[in-house]
């Protein structure tokens, strides 16, 4: 079977592996893995079974909708999702056993209503802001909704199963801070009469790096995917495996002599004979312009950059005198055990993180999960 022009080759069991390597780290008693935005690019039904495989308890995600998705595709984990569109009225999210972030009291008033009409109580983590400045409870209005939860928990319309927050990564000085703000919101809802199964709040960096914000789960995002959340240490490093590899067959190989122009607005040229190969790669695809002249490319086993304006929907590469033909694979990124740049490198690239390296990856590039 032939390859796709453009793939987007996930590994499925880099995705599990990672997700060990990191509840091994945390020690928590739960691990969620965060599959929102299509998994970070790589699906995201396929990479929650994966992560569900390598023990993961459950599933987070941003919205709803990306909840009613992996239901329909028949995932019965647990699922949260923290986004919610300003009208719901949560209903559905309720028949379809999606748990609840909730950020501000008149959300928690719909919930409520909504668990009241629901055959069981509505699952709730009430999400408080301890200084990100985002989603989130004011710390104002902590105590008055924790006692309106309690209210509600006790006429069977919510449960609240899980306290939780959302870290800067700023400094070590900043986490803590949010780490102590968020153990008086812990026990100003205990003391409220709140019951709270799961506080959580560490994210991947926060899980390798911060300790004393692990609690009772972590939220395992982008460390899943083999990707570090560091600018001072690679997924190598830490022991993880980059699921993503994106590539594509090269399309055209033409000989042209010195000088050469390449690609819009001339910003390259040939400083010999050289060979140009063409790849069917551009930012219709999630390949930022902005890594134009300088983003990393594998061909066979040898690493170019990127010649010239990164167009909608091709790159060229200088690979001077070296035998490349048409069909040859052309790798922008992978796992850099195998030789490949990897997405931190593109990030680089791009003056962006690997985070939206991976997320960004367009419709035209086809995943497969092999
Ligand atoms: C995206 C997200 C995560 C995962 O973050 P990573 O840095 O990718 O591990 C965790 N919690 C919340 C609330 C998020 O939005």
């Amino acid at each position: 079977m032939s390859r796709p022009l453009r793939e987007a080759r996930i590994s499925l069991g880099a995705i599990s592996a990672n997700v060990e390597t990191l509840r091994r780290i945390a020690g928590t008693e739960y691990a969620m893995a965060v599959v929102k935005a299509d998994g970070y690019g790589h699906g995201a039904v396929q990479s929650a079974r994966a992560a569900l495989e390598g023990g993961a308890d459950c599933i987070g995600v941003a919205d709803a909708s990306e909840a009613f998705a992996l239901r329909a595709a028949g995932v019965t984990a647990p699922l949260l999702a923290w986004i919610h569109n300003p009208d719901s009225a949560f209903d559905a999210e309720l028949a379809a056993d999606i748990e609840l972030g909730v950020s501000y009291a008149e959300q928690l008033e719909r919930v409520a209503a909504a668990g009241a009409r629901a055959s069981a109580p509505a699952r709730v983590h009430l999400k408080v802001d301890t200084g990100l400045g985002r989603n989130g409870l004011e710390a104002a209005d902590w105590e008055r909704v924790f006692e309106a939860a309690v209210e509600h928990e006790r006429r069977g319309r919510i449960r609240v199963v899980g306290l939780f927050s959302h870290l800067s990564g700023t400094s070590r000085a900043d986490d803590l801070a949010q780490v102590a703000t968020f153990e008086r919101a812990a026990a100003l809802a205990k003391d409220a009469g709140l019951a709270v199964e799961r506080l959580h709040l560490a994210a991947t960096a926060a899980t390798i790096r911060v300790p004393e914000a692990r609690f009772d789960m972590v939220r395992l995002g982008v460390g899943i995917y083999g990707l570090s959340p560091f600018d001072d240490t690679t997924a190598t490093e830490l022991g993880l495996r980059p699921a993503m590899e994106l590539s594509a067959a090269i399309i055209s190989v033409k000989r042209v002599p010195a000088n050469t122009p390449v690609s819009y607005n001339y910003t390259y040229r040939t400083a010999g004979e050289s060979t140009l190969a063409l790849v069917p790669l551009g930012y219709g695809d999630g390949i930022s312009r902005h890594a134009s002249d300088r983003g990393p490319v594998r061909i066979g086993d040898k690493t170019y950059t990127v010649a010239g304006r990164i167009a909608m929907d091709q790159l060229v590469v200088d690979v001077g005198d070296d035998p490349v033909k048409i069909g040859d694979r052309a790798v922008l990124f992978g796992d850099p055990a195998t030789g490949a740049p990897s997405a931190a490198d593109w990030a680089a690239a791009a003056g962006t993180i690997n985070y939206e390296i991976v997320t960004r990856i367009g419709g035209r590039v086809e995943r497969t999960w092999p």
